[in-house]
């Protein structure tokens, strides 16, 4: 067991704790950043600030300020070994400018905004090549299995581990642990304070009456423009099915692009079960119903186009494991048959860190292996889209007589 100390200051350095909002019962809902260097990532209030503002930046001041920094790059590319420190320059210099027209914003905002210009250039060197990832989770507060699963992946992204460390280093961990603290708190199934189902708000969420899911979309929509969000997985507990699965979606495109895309998004949830088998992919579902349409994984994809918008579910109850049969017992001595098992605390937390530890696959350094691997997987799912096709080509035909 490492001491206390240790652990506050490795924490220190790749964790950061603030709040995304109120409830309405006026607790806070806690929102986690994990990535290496999270000392200079940005306050998640400036990243808001950041994003209203740069709008009328662009718009406004770009001409005239930025005339030096495009002066700069039509140099780089004429020029002929310098063009790194050419570029260094034209960066320093674009930075510079959006210090100045945005400082004295800034300060007049808010005081705790001094000093904005030389920790956006250094949040900018630490963190603009990473992706971003974003975990939610107990948006339904009866559903227990979530916050294991969660401690699983918490426990993973902060451990020592190399591949965390890896991982850290090129993603930014954005985590809501408990989007509906309010119904936890007062012993709510499914609702929140309102009587709502929270999940069935992403399409149209109020300000005011659903705050953490209408800030929750706020971020994930400032994370994907900022640094494209690779993984959203909202976490779940389902009450009458085994095992652990995935929920996706779809694109409704069966040319060959979104034939590739409905691959690509089969890629992690495959991942998944073939880390561990109490994940099934039998039990996967990659469409959009209608009842379904105002839910995270539909929302977050179909408005933010983020490919892997999946809603992670564990069994309250168990999983399903292949035992042989004992022998002795008759004709059938010594096969295997599925047993169901009861889910153990340990199963859940397991789970919760294989989600996370297969995005070693999405790293910058395996691109050329996944694109292999999203190949077979377009392989495997054309030669089921083919067979199904026959057969209802034909039905179509028997219809029609
Ligand atoms: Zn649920």
């Amino acid at each position: 067991m490492r001491k206390k100390e240790e652990v506050k200051i490795q924490s220190e350095r790749i964790l950061s704790q603030s709040i995304l909002c109120k409830t309405l019962s006026g607790v806070a809902c806690p929102l986690l950043t994990i990535t290496e260097n999270v000392s200079s990532y940005l306050k998640y209030s400036e990243e808001l600030k950041i994003q209203q503002l740069l709008p009328p930046v662009l718009k406004k001041q770009l001409k005239q300020k930025y005339q030096k920094v495009r002066k700069l790059i039509k140099q780089c590319q004429e020029s002929k070994g310098k063009v790194q420190k050419l570029l260094y320059a034209a960066f320093q210099e674009e930075i510079k400018c959006f210090y100045e027209y945005n400082e004295e914003a800034f300060l007049t905002v808010d005081a705790s905004f001094k000093n904005f210009g030389d920790r956006l250039t250094q949040y900018i060197k630490d963190h603009a090549s990473k992706k971003a990832v974003v975990i939610t989770s107990r948006v339904h507060p009866g559903e227990s299995q979530a916050s294991f699963m969660l401690d699983g992946s918490l426990s993973f992204l902060l451990s020592d581990s190399e591949l965390a460390q890896e991982l850290r280093r090129h993603f930014v961990f954005k985590i809501v642990p408990m989007l509906n603290c309010d119904g936890v708190i007062y012993g709510n199934y499914r609702c929140s304070l309102l009587g709502c189902d929270l999940n069935r708000k992403w399409l149209s969420p109020n300000k005011f009456l659903h705050p953490p899911v209408y800030f929750s979309k706020q971020l994930i929509k400032h994370v994907h423009q900022e640094r494209k969000c690779v993984l959203f997985c909202d976490m779940h507990g389902h009450s009458r099915k085994q095992n652990a699965f995935f929920y996706g979606c779809t694109y409704k495109n069966f040319e060959y692009e979104g034939r590739i895309k409905n691959a690509q998004l089969r890629v992690i949830p495959l991942l998944c079960c073939h880390k561990n088998p109490t994940f099934a992919f039998n039990e996967c579902r990659f469409r959009i119903e209608k009842m379904k349409e105002s839910t995270a994984r539909v929302v977050i994809f179909r408005e933010f186009n983020i490919m892997n918008s999946f809603t992670l579910e564990c069994s309250f109850f168990g999983k399903e494991v292949a035992v042989p049969r004992p022998a002795g017992f008759g004709p059938d001595d010594g096969e295997v048959e599925t047993k169901l098992v009861h889910l153990s605390m340990e199963d859940k937390i397991e789970l919760g860190s294989q989600m996370v530890q297969v995005l070693e696959n999405y790293l910058p350094s395996e691109q050329s292996k996944l694109n292999i691997l999203s190949g077979k997987v377009l392989d495997i799912f054309y030669e089921e889209f083919i067979k199904f096709v026959p057969a209802w080509i034909l039905r179509r035909e028997e219809e029609r007589k």
